[in-house]
């Protein structure tokens, strides 16, 4: 009798937390707070998610914390840039959580770059024995809305394999996000759009997907490669180049040294921007969405303060 009863009310259990919302919430552990956005406008209030490094990092180079390994071990899902982003710090800490989940190749391991247009892949030999942090093609793709779009996508499809029967509520969320990402897209090609051509400089390749989503230009790069600090010989070739095709704005990261870059401007009349490549990279921008509200507004009224034209 005892029994029955016990079995009676475990199968009803069993019943509620297949329909409905019974079970504990995923655990899900972005690297950046880029994938970390995606994930919390992809998994609502059925995951809590988690980012590593902060938005004002350099993500090819962060600090290791111990506290890393103690959240990796309590991780689901692992949702990391790929491309060799991480290489430089995150593999050992996946390594030592010793959580089996999401070790590379496990079903808790997504790279999210699969479905994302990627640039800059190398022709013929991989050079990262020179020192490039790139080798794999530019890991700094989230920064175009239509990535982010297959971002999401990808982390739907991941967190609708762990839970099957949540998988309506994932792709709601993802063509929700995907219609508000579209609508502000609209607006931001619009202000972008009598500025297309604008030749610019970047620090590091940082902005490729940026730049080629809204129409600049970029001639030249701080960095003689991905990863390799300024030298005074490749500065002094950016000088000349700079003042050939009479370039008026210098884009850099929050994260790199300002030395350089400011001598350049100084030397050249060029304008130095910091803008910030990831969500968190200032206070004020919280969500991916966010992110490019913010980079948009700085860059336009920027490029009409120099009186930016294109054919500049
Ligand atoms: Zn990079």
């Amino acid at each position: 009798m005892k029994i029955t009863l016990f079995v009676g009310v475990l199968a009803a259990w069993l019943a509620g937390s297949g329909s409905g919302w019974a079970q504990s919430k995923l655990s899900v552990i972005a690297t950046t707070e880029d994938l970390a956005s995606i994930a919390r406008e992809v998994g609502g209030d059925h995951v809590t998610v988690d980012a590593l490094a902060r938005g004002y990092q350099d993500p090819h180079f962060v600090e290791p914390k111990p506290s890393f390994i103690l959240r990796l071990q309590r991780a689901d899902l692992l949702i990391v840039v790929g491309r060799e982003l991480e290489v430089g710090w995150l593999p050992p800490l996946v390594q030592q959580s010793r959580n089996a989940k999401i070790q590379p190749g496990a079903p808790g391991y997504l790279d999210a770059s699969a479905g994302s247009r990627i640039l800059d892949i190398p022709q013929g030999q991989i050079t990262r024995a020179m020192g490039d942090v790139h080798p794999l093609g530019n890991p700094h793709y989230w920064l175009d809305p239509e990535n982010g779009k297959a971002i999401a996508r990808s982390i739907a499809a991941k967190l609708a394999q762990f839970r099957p029967s949540e998988k309506a509520y994932y792709d709601q969320r993802v063509a929700d996000f995907s219609n508000r990402l579209d609508e502000a897209s609209k607006r931001w090609m619009a202000a972008m759009a009598p500025f297309k051509g604008v030749k610019v400089v970047t620090y590091h390749r940082s902005y490729p997907n940026f730049t080629e989503r809204f129409g600049l230009d970029v001639i030249g790069y701080v960095e003689p490669r991905p990863g390799i600090p300024p030298s005074p010989g490749h500065t002094l070739d950016l000088i000349q180049e700079i003042k050939r095709q009479q370039v008026k704005i210098i884009i850099m990261e929050p994260y790199f040294d300002k030395k350089t870059p400011n001598s350049i401007a100084q030397q050249t009349g060029a304008t130095v921007v910091v803008l910030p490549p990831s969500v968190g990279g200032e206070k004020s921008i919280t969500d991916y969405i966010g992110l490019f509200e913010h980079d948009i507004n700085l860059l336009v009224n920027m490029l009409k303060q120099v009186g930016a034209k294109p054919g500049d």
